[in-house]
Parts: C-alpha cells; structure tokens; sequence
C-alpha cells in the first residue's frame, strides 16, 4: 500500500485485497449487483440476483484544470469567479452583520461529508469530506475563462449583477478588472430579443464552421496560455429555446456537422460549443435547460469519446421538489396537484419571461416528478401498451398529478428568487393534504457551487476506466453522458434507453456508492445489522 498524502491524492487508505496503490492509479475490484425480475403468465415474479465483476482505476494525479465558461459575464459566472478569488485569496468583508469570511457552502464536494464506515472504538459513524475521498481539483485552483456576448470586465459585470455584498465586491473588484470575456457567437432567434442590447462582443459573421473553429481556436489557446492538463467548458448563458430536431440537421453527428458547415439556422449557439468542446476532448456541461444535445451531439461525444452532462441546474425549488416528491410517493401519499410560481429579477428571468425561453425552462422543471410516479402503480394507475383483437395498437397514458409551472420576471426582486409551491394530496379515506413551500433564495449563490462540483466530478470522472475482473481486457473510459451528475442537474440527461432518476436521494446514493466502488469499498447502506442484533 502507498500511502497517500494530500497533495498526492485522497487522505484515505483502504487496507483490503480488493484495493491495489500504485503511484499512478487507485485500483478496486467491485462487484456490480442486482436482480433480474421475470414475471411469468401467472403473475409471479422471479428473481434472480446477479453479479458481475468488475476493476475500476482511478489516476491519483489532480491535473491543472481550466474552467470556461459560456456565459461568464453572467451572474453565475461573475458570483462563481468572485467567490473563488476570495477563498483563493482569503478575502474577508464586512457587513451589517460583522466580519464574512469566504467559504464554499452549497457545493457537495467542499460542504458535505460522507458515511465511510464506523470508528470500531466507539461504534459512532466516521464521516469524510468527500473532497478528500477521491483525489479532486480543488476550486481554488481552477483557472477560470470563457466567454459573453457582453464584453464588460468581470469587475463590470459583477456589480451589474448585484449579487455580492459591496464590501466584498470593492475588494475583488480589482482582481476581476483584467478578466474580459473571449468574443462569442450569437444567434438573436435563440434567446429573448431583450438580451440584445448586451451583444455588443461577437465573433463577426454569420459563417457557423468559421464560429466552430474559433471557439475550438479559443479552447486550444486557453490551455496553451494556462499550461493546463484539462479543460471544462460550462454552458452557464442564457436559457436558449428548444432547437427542433430535424432529420438531416441535428439527428446524426455527420448531419450536425454538415449543417454547421452549411450554417443552418437551426443549430443553435450551445450545440455549436458542446460541439467544439468534444471535438477538443473537454467535458461540457449544459447549466441550462435547453435541448443542447440534440441526437447528433450525443452521438458526436459517443464517437469521439468526449464526456458531457446536462441539462439545467437543480438549485432551489426543484431540489425540494425532488425530494418531496419521492417522500409523498414512498409514504403512500398520493399526490394530486404540483402548483409552482417563480418570480425573480435578475438577468436569467429577464430571458425567461420571453415565452420560447420559458417553454425550456418549464419542460425542464415538469419532468423531475415522472421517475417516482412511475415507481409507485398502487397510487398512480400505469400506462398501459395493448393490442386490440383486429391488431390495433393502442395506447392508454398513465395517471399524472396536475403539475403547473409559471415564471414571472419582478425586476424589483432581483437575484433573490422566491418560489412557492403547493403540494396538493389525497390522505386515506378521502382525506386531503396541502404543503405550502415558499421558498426565497439567492439564486447565484445556489447555482454557483453546483457549477463547481459538476466541473470538479466531471473532471474527476475522465480519470475513472474500467474492465471486467480477472481479464486482461483493455480499461475503458465511463460513457460519455455523465449521469452521475444527476444530483446537480434537473433534468438529467442519461445514457440512451435508460431511465432517469429524479430523486435526490437515489443521486446522491449513486455517487458515494460509485466513489467507494473506486476505492474497493461495499456501499454500506442502512440495515445496519450490529444495531439490530444482540
Ligand atoms: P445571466 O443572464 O445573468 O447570465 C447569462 C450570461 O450569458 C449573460 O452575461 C449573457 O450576456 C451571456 N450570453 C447569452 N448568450 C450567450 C452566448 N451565445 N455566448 C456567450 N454568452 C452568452 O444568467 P444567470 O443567472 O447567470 O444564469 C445562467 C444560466 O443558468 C441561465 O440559463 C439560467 O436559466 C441557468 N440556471 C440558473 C440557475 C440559478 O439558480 N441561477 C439555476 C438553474 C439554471
């Protein structure tokens, strides 16, 4: 066993035949377990537990990693930037209610701990950062960049967006001034006609390769300029309408390509970054709710191996709704109505209160109930796929609570969102239960820390390879669509025919039970048996 140190990786040592150190790599072997459910003519349900064996190996080297940002003179981007340089620097600042001191609260990576096992002395649960898990970036050293339609410096940028408290702006301010977004591109038609006095730093044309290939350009130059191992590029920019998906456009990568050469007006700004972010074999991450990937993108990552996640950013309420959406369902509780009402003021509602970017936006924010009224047929009535006597097919839509969403831009409120909902649900014997949530949040300081814990998994992630045990096969990389990201995502994008899962708790299940899979660990659930026996 090599022990590690921080600097080298993770500050935990797994002493098991199943866990191999070396300098380079982090070796587990995991047993990958389920079942397999037959039903048969009689209804009975056969279950057969099945296991497969794998190795997983994770590099140790933390590579220098670089963050672009499409969007960055946004307000996620300018709050993430500031809020890195203060930790980096160790700003403190002042407000009515004392001395700040900066910190990364909200990011599951640097904010939360995980359940590693139990301290055997005193049988009490031993909890981990679970920064120090897994060797991961940490945030102070991202090198940070990207591009803005609106050419203001960062410093600019920040105060337009009113996020930050003075105190605390006036002394990032000048680390921010030389920061200027990179020139982006810009297609009127997919963000509200209200965004477009902002557009005032383009990459001139209207050439789609000749923007493919500057973006790419820029990526390249980045790394070079930064000496970096590693490149994310975020998508945190306007929400975008939804791109029709149109055979011969977007529905294969050779498509996509080709109408890009042939700028087809259908390709919209975010598919030709993520487009130029695989070609340059960077992750890309979609923050907003649009249809980005469209068939031709995900097959482009499929072929070039090149990691991708989206789509949109579960902050405030859809967060809570995810989780109290699986909590009714699990407790019998059947829900008959989801009503929710936004209103916010800053930039991000001011697009969104155009009626295409709020389709994208709504669709995103409807879906993330689906999963757990499928899992429960004793509440919601299934879907039923029948076949009549004369060979018709025929389809009955399964039982849905009524589920709104409504949007509103009050200018007055800005960054600070608030969210109400109303849960309205059927109790035993006819008996009726209303939630009410009002939900008030300073949207940028939320999404801010999801940006940084998807960059860092992300990264993480493209040092992860796998192959079955015991065979001399070659390691392979994880599929390209990240949906380990789903915790972070509202509506996960997943690998092709394989359900979403929506519940908090399952996401974030999925990640410790993958980072102990790394380490050679079982995931240890709860049944917890030395506390239920003699
Ligand atoms: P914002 O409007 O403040 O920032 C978006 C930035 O993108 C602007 O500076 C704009 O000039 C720039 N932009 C627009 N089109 C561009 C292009 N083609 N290329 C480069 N830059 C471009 O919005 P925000 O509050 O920072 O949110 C960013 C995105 O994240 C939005 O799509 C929003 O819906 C999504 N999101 C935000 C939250 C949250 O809680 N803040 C949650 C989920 C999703």
């Amino acid at each position: 066993v090599h022990p590690t140190s921080v600097n080298r990786g993770a500050p935990i040592v797994v002493h098991s035949s199943n866990t191999v150190y070396s300098p380079e790599h982090i070796t587990a072997k995991f047993e990958n377990r389920g079942a397999d459910v037959v039903k048969d003519a009689q209804g009975v349900l056969h279950v057969t537990p099945t296991s497969t064996a794998y190795e997983i190996r994770t590099e140790r080297k933390v590579p220098k990693t670089g963050l672009m940002m499409v969007g960055w003179g946004g307000n996620n981007g300018t709050t993430l930037t500031a809020t890195i340089l203060a930790n980096r620097h160790q700003i403190h600042w002042s407000t009515k209610r004392g001395v700040e001191v900066p910190n990364y609260m909200g990011s599951l990576v640097r904010a939360s701990t995980m359940r590693i096992g139990t301290d055997p002395t005193t049988g009490k649960d031993f909890n981990v950062p679970i920064s120090d898990v897994l060797p991961m970036v940490h945030p102070n050293d991202l090198v940070l960049g990207g591009w803005d339609i609106s050419g203001a410096p960062l410093d600019h940028a920040m105060r337009r967006a009113e996020v930050l408290d003075y105190d605390l702006q006036r002394q990032v301010a000048p680390l921010m001034a030389h920061m200027k977004p990179l020139r982006s591109i810009y297609y009127p038609d997919f963000i509200a006609a209200n965004q477009e006095e902002r557009a005032d730093n383009l990459i001139p044309g209207e050439d789609k390769q000749a923007h493919l290939e500057q973006l790419r350009k820029d990526i390249r130059e980045f790394k070079v300029k930064h000496s970096l191992d590693r490149v994310v590029v975020f998508w945190t920019a306007n929400t975008e309408r939804y791109a029709d998906i149109i055979e011969g456009v977007n529905d294969t990568s050779a498509n996509l390509l080709k109408a890009i050469k042939s700028s087809h007006p259908e390709v919209s700004p975010s598919t030709v970054f993520a487009v130029a972010a695989i070609l340059e074999g960077c992750p890309f991450i979609n923050g907003a709710p649009q249809n980005t990937f469209v068939p031709g993108c995900i097959q482009l990552a499929e072929e070039h191996k090149s990691f991708i996640a989206g789509d949109d950013l579960k902050t405030g309420q859809t967060k809570v709704k995810s989780v109290l959406a699986e909590f009714l369902t699990n407790a019998g509780i059947k829900m008959l109505s989801i009503a929710s009402y936004n209103h916010l003021g800053n930039n991000d509602g001011r697009n969104l209160s155009a009626e295409r970017q709020f389709k994208s936006k709504e669709i995103s924010k409807r879906s993330v109930v689906d999963d757990m009224v499928e899992s429960n047929p004793l509440l919601f009535k299934p879907a039923v796929n029948s076949v009549t006597a004369d060979g018709k097919k025929v389809h009955e839509d399964g039982e849905h609570p009524d589920h709104i969403v409504v949007i509103k831009y009050v200018p007055a409120v800005g960054d600070s969102k608030r969210a109400i909902d109303e849960y309205h649900s059927e109790l035993m014997m006819g008996g009726r239960n209303t939630l009410n949530i009002f939900n008030e949040c300073e949207d940028s300081l939320l999404a801010s820390p999801l940006i940084l814990d998807l960059t860092i998994l992300a990264e993480l992630f493209t040092r992860v390879e796998y192959r079955p045990a015991n065979k001399d096969a070659e390691y392979k990389s994880l599929y390209p669509v990240l949906s380990l990201l789903s915790y972070m995502l509202k509506a996960p994008l997943v690998k092709p025919g394989h359900d979403v899962v929506n519940s908090l708790g399952r996401q974030r299940n999925a990640i410790e039970g993958f980072f102990k899979a790394c380490l050679g660990l079982e995931n240890l659930g709860d049944v917890l048996l030395e506390s239920r026996i003699w």
